[in-house]
């Protein structure tokens, strides 16, 4: 049987303490089963949530997985009735794996709120590794202009931050807020320049170095997290893991704005932010929070079909799959500028 490299999460650790979190393992290459088809993996995206996966905030239901929601790869093969893509076209897999279907969420284009809803790389194995499997309705043909490693972060990054941006409820000439500036903040900017040119966009953001990125792309204005922002803001996507960036979005944050947040899951190291809530400065004047759950296909597509459009070309840092447990230390310390991904060898 045909083996191949795969990066696998065995068991739940904390980041700050663990220097490997995955494992390299020799594994046969997957058989695609009925309406599925065999990708060659050549490029997948490394995300925050996968931080999340490995220190248990959102535990795969079985161990040991294979990570990764962004995955370019080229058809290598078909199950029964997968007749969808040729053989050797291009396709993407992104953090949808399925959903069921069948119930008033997907029945209404919110596939995303499925109770059943399964995801790449923590309910089915995912692309770090040199092939994976997914059913032909939930991978996507991948626009000509972009390169594998180019395409992987549209995939995550690139559709969340699309779904965050729509949730916002934004209108030309308006104010948006970014609190933090990784993979998915870098391209909602991008996004915004394009779609909605006489929206300002304000970016809160750790480092200096993400601010100096952010101002580079076209913010008016970059601060630290807890900085006011000189005026108060209509939208805000909060993509960071922490509290303390959403109570001061909140305060920062437009009479009727919304605040979005695109997180799977929040850490709870500065949990106790949340008592600073002040419900006259933070939430009254008919302020909103909301939050971003998944991804629906239809994002994905849309924001494909926009990022070619526009063109949007994610800046991307790239890794070896034997790396990955760089890529991964590298997001949690917050060495970030721009996307993370993985590339993998042929061989
Ligand atoms: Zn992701
Ligand atoms: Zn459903």
């Amino acid at each position: 049987m045909q083996q191949m490299n795969a990066m696998m999460l065995e068991r739940i650790q904390d980041l700050s303490r663990a220097a490997a979190p995955l494992v390299s393992r020799r594994i046969p290459v997957p058989q695609p089963e009925d309406h599925e088809v065999l990708l060659r993996v050549t490029a997948c995206g490394v995300c925050h949530t996968e931080l999340d996966e490995i220190e248990g905030r959102t535990p795969p239901p079985r161990l040991p997985v294979i990570p990764g929601h962004q995955v370019i790869g080229r058809v290598a093969g078909a199950g029964n009735g997968a007749t969808r893509f040729a053989g050797g076209q291009r396709v993407g897999v992104a953090w949808i794996n399925r959903s069921c279907r069948r119930c008033r969420f997907c029945r209404e284009g919110l596939e995303n709120l499925c109770p059943d809803f399964a995801a790449t790389g923590r309910d089915a194995h995912g692309g770090y590794a040199q092939y994976m499997t997914v059913h032909e309705d939930f991978a996507f043909p991948i626009p000509e202009r972009f390169s594998d490693a180019q395409a992987a972060p549209l995939l995550c990054a690139g559709a969340i931050g699309y779904r965050s941006l729509s949730l916002c409820q934004l209108r030309d000439g308006q104010r948006l807020g970014l609190t933090g500036f990784g993979a998915s903040a870098h391209l909602v900017l991008k996004m915004i320049r394009h779609q909605l040119p006489d929206v300002s966009v304000y970016v809160f953001a750790r480092s200096e170095g993400e601010r100096e990125f952010a101002r580079s792309l076209g913010a008016v204005w970059a601060g630290d997290t807890q900085a006011t922002a000189p005026h108060p803001l209509d939208g805000i996507i909060d993509t960071t893991p922490a509290w303390t960036p959403v109570v001061e979005g909140l305060r920062n944050l437009a009479p009727g704005g919304r605040l979005v947040i695109n997180a799977i899951r929040k850490e709870t190291a500065d949990q106790d932010a949340l008592l600073k809530l002040d419900y006259a400065s933070h939430l009254w004047h008919e302020k909103e929070i909301k939050s971003v759950a998944n991804v629906a296909r239809s994002d994905v597509a849309r924001f494909l079909e926009l990022a070619d459009r526009i063109p949007i070309l994610p800046e991307v840092e790239l890794f070896d799959l034997a790396e990955a447990n760089q890529a991964l230390l590298e997001l949690k310390n917050r060495k970030i500028r721009g996307a993370k991904v993985l590339v993998m060898d042929p061989d």
